[in-house]
């Protein structure tokens, strides 16, 4: 899009509902294009905007000069504008903040206070008129300048503003705005090449020759990649050049996320239920928007079927979209296109460098990439033009960001494709409730995969009763002596196991034997977690963390038991157990460094590991062939969540890792362990009967009038001060249901429900409640929601109490 008059529209990086017009300098008319970054004025700082297209309105007298023009190319097309239109209306979100989530990191540029000492400071620092805590900063000051919300941290505690003012006041400090620059910067490298013409070569050294002879071999070629011939390059290379022989140019590289290289591979023939899929989805590529839902058991062949389908949107000139939902299951997903296409892929996660997302962005907007494959966030992958979105594994919960921008990618997924006209393919063994009841309802057109490659079996699964194992002792208790028996046999069959268990730590309750109180969170009403490895009680929703040696919080006694179960402690029995067996854990304490994960997986391809220990982790899409025994060592943990997906989660999950099992030629089995044998998402996923979970749950949804049948929106009211929080969530609610009474024609039919305390009332020091809105019609109820935010009531815009509007919420605690 070009910009036609020198008035644009600006989406600003701050959480301001509206755009904004700003008119741009002769000087910088040629640079602005829409998509492009600008600083601009906003207030008394300058802050990063986002051009979306000239400005209808102008003219007025107030409108500001943009600063500057940051990028030389734009960083999204003008497809994707109307996409985070779309998004900010209905999440509710200001737009700018929208296009700030979705691009890669450290692209903001924003003013910060710095403070610096002045001589004056200096001076009072030598003489004792200050006190002592304007001595401690000015100290701190005197070695250099600090950014103001910075400092207490540095010092260790809270500094008044009152206390920088008086300095400020005195003339020993000095308070300034600077810029903070964008972290991101594209990479340069040196590039080699033959000087034409060449000197004569008789006379070179012999290192100096093989240089030579690489470069008339390969053409130009880079300083790193030179390296890996000869490693003493660089030294070697300063003397060629001097002595002519070499040319050097700056070329821009791009960081490289991927592991090894891989080994190309050919498509299989796909048997008939493929053939019949594959060539339904490829027949509507040219039909505009569609979705479908491609419900296939595990181990059905869905990911070969996604391949092809983007093998042939490839073909027509277009790009594809992959969502993942986990980065563990990018690799393997990126592994196996990889294979198949080549390098024409960029994969965009959490756990890629800032350097590198925008190395990756920059490649799918330079077109150098038409496969994009990634989490939640690489639904915002700018292509031009989208072909195909794919969504792997569609009922994840994890597609939802919990966070700031409160999207929900699988949701997003189906948007762009329509916003584009182009195909969604959402895929899973375990479809969500909202996809099938979509599908059913003729939203989305269903496709089935009903047996897995090969007619290999799905695995048998027997279930084992914990009550019966109240009695026992020691690690009878948990792991049963049939699995047991299960295990040892597996091991004796050089085969693999995965246990399942979807809590980490060690023992999730510490209790005080003396006063008998669990041992609680500092920050959060949440009992802490011991940790063996760490061998401290920790905190799993804000991080908090002491030691274990440490005494009770209540009563000063060293007598703390740690009770309960968590993956560490599975572990550690399971050494016992099996010594000679090589046992691993997978989990977010053992994969919080970069590479852990592939190296994990690699273990259990390799098998150099026998027994995988885990968390939901291991629970979803791997392919692993010599795995045949799977144990769930409780498969109530979520169960007992108080949301009315908890059914629906514990079927989704308990399915998902059982359906590890069996892949490969040997046939697979399941133990799954349970305190609730006849609970109907147990017995669901011991038949593997998605049809009659999803009968029965449709009917408690429907008598409840839950989702799919109705829409909802969450506010979520949280502050640290208690009672100040109570009284903002009340008045809140008092708020709905008086605009519900005002405007019943309109919002008759929403149920304003709350504020209530929400399940977890405690976290990080903030106390937390809740409202929820409930109705049949999504429009109505963004009209609610947009009521309320332009009634511009103190409650939302409360500088001690937070509230979030969280559209289509998933967590509901
Ligand atoms: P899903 O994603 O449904 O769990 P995968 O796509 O991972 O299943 O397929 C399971 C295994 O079967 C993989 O190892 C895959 O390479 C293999 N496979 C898939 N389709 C075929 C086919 N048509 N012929 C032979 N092997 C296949
Ligand atoms: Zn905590
Ligand atoms: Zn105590």
């Amino acid at each position: 899009m070009t910009v036609e008059n020198s008035y644009i529209e600006v989406a600003v990086a701050v959480p301001v509902y509206h755009t904004f017009t700003y008119s741009v300098p002769q000087y910088l008319l040629p640079f602005v294009a829409a998509g492009k970054r600008v600083l601009v004025p906003f207030g008394r700082r300058r802050v990063t905007g986002y051009i979306l297209g000239s400005s209808q309105d102008c003219g007025t007298a107030e409108i500001k000069h943009i600063l500057d023009v940051l990028d030389e190319q734009p960083l999204f097309g003008p497809a994707m504008i109307s996409f985070f239109q779309w998004i900010s209306d209905y999440y509710k979100h200001p737009m700018g903040d929208v296009i700030k989530n979705a691009l890669p990191g450290g692209l903001t540029l924003y003013d910060y206070a710095s403070l610096t000492i002045t001589p004056q400071g200096k001076q009072a620092l030598k003489g004792d008129a200050i006190n002592p805590f304007e001595r401690a900063v000015l100290k701190l000051l005197d070695s250099g300048p600090c950014r103001l919300n910075h400092l207490s941290r540095k010092l260790n505690q809270v500094v008044p503003g009152a206390l920088i003012q008086s300095l400020e006041r005195k003339g020993h400090i000095l308070k300034t705005r600077e810029l903070r620059q964008a972290s991101i910067k594209t990479r340069q490298e040196r590039f080699f090449a033959l000087a034409d013409p060449v000197p004569a070569l008789d006379r070179l050294s012999k290192p100096r020759k093989k240089i030579i002879d690489i470069l008339v071999k390969q053409g130009e070629i880079s300083m790193s990649e030179l390296k890996r011939h000869v490693p003493t390059a660089a030294r070697l290379v300063r003397a060629l050049k001097n002595d002519g022989y070499l040319k050097v140019r700056h070329k821009r590289v791009y960081r490289d996320p991927f592991g090894e290289p891989i080994r190309a591979d050919n498509p299989p023939v796909l048997n008939a239920e493929q053939q019949s899929v594959v060539v339904q989805i490829v027949d509507s590529l040219n039909n505009g928007f569609t979705t479908f839902l491609l419900q296939g058991v595990t181990g059905s062949g869905k990911t070969e079927v996604y391949m092809q389908v983007a093998a042939e949107t490839l073909k027509q000139g277009k790009s594809v979209l992959v969502l993942v939902p986990e980065i563990a299951l990018i690799t393997q997903m990126e592994r196996r296109f990889r294979a198949r296409f080549g390098e024409r892929i960029a994969v965009l996660h959490s756990g890629l460098s800032a350097g590198e997302r925008y190395d990756q962005w920059s490649r799918i907007l330079q077109q150098k990439a038409d496969i994009a494959i990634g989490a939640r966030s690489a639904i915002f992958a700018p292509f031009p033009e989208v072909g195909l979105i794919i969504v792997d594994e569609e009922h994840d919960s994890s597609y939802k960001q919990e966070n700031n921008l409160r999207y929900n990618a699988r949701d997003l997924a189906v948007v762009r494709a329509k916003l584009n006209d182009c195909v969604a393919l959402l895929g899973s063994a375990t479809p969500s409730i909202q996809s099938c009841y979509n599908a059913l309802s003729k939203k989305f057109i269903q496709v089935n995969l009903q047996h897995r490659i090969e007619r290999r079996p799905l695995p048998a699964i027997k279930i084992v009763d914990l009550r019966e194992s109240l009695g026992y002792r020691g690690q009878q208790r948990f792991i049963a002596p049939l699995l047991q028996q299960a295990i040892k046999d597996t091991l004796d069959h050089r085969q693999q196991v995965l246990l399942f268990l979807n809590r980490r730590g060690f023992a999730n309750f510490a209790l005080c034997q003396s006063c008998g109180q669990p041992q609680r969170c500092k920050h959060c009403d949440i009992s802490l977690t011991y940790h063996q490895k760490a061998n401290a009680f920790k905190c799993h929703y804000c991080g908090f963390s002491r030691a274990a040696t440490s005494r009770c919080d209540i009563c000063g006694s060293s007598k703390i038991k740690k009770l309960g179960l968590g993956t560490e402690k599975i572990e550690t029995t399971i050494h016992k157990l099996f010594p000679d067996a090589r046992v691993a854990r997978m989990d977010r304490d053992t994969t919080a460094r970069k590479g852990a994960i592939v190296k994990l997986l690699k273990g259990l391809k390799d098998q150099t590991i026998d027994i995988l220990v885990g968390t939901q982790m291991v629970a979803k899409g791997h392919d692993f062939p010599n795995i045949t025994l799977v144990g769930i060592i409780c498969a109530d943990l979520s169960l007992s969540f108080p949301d009315f997906r908890a059914g629906e989660r514990t079927f989704q999950l308990l399915a998902q890792v059982a359906g590890r099992a069996g892949r490969g030629s040997f046939p697979g089995r399941v133990i799954l362990q349970t305190y609730n044998p006849d609970h109907f998402s147990i017995l669901a996923a011991r038949d593997q009967d998605f049809d009659s979970f999803y009968h029965q749950e449709i009917n408690f949804r429907k008598a409840l009038n839950y989702p799919p049948f109705s829409r909802m929106i969450q506010l979520k009211i949280s502050g640290k001060d208690p009672a100040l929080t109570q009284k903002c969530a009340h008045k809140l609610g008092d708020r709905c249901r008086t605009l519900k009474t005002l405007n019943s024609s309109a919002f008759g039919t929403i149920e304003v429900m709350g504020p209530i305390e929400s399940s977890l009332t405690k976290i990080a020091r903030r106390y937390r409640w809740q409202i929820l809105l409930k109705g049949r019609h999504v429009r109505a109820l963004h009209q609610f929601v947009s009521q309320l935010l332009a009634e511009n009531s103190t409650v939302f815009h409360h500088s001690r109490v937070r509230v979030v509007i969280d559209v289509d919420p998933v967590s509901l605690l």
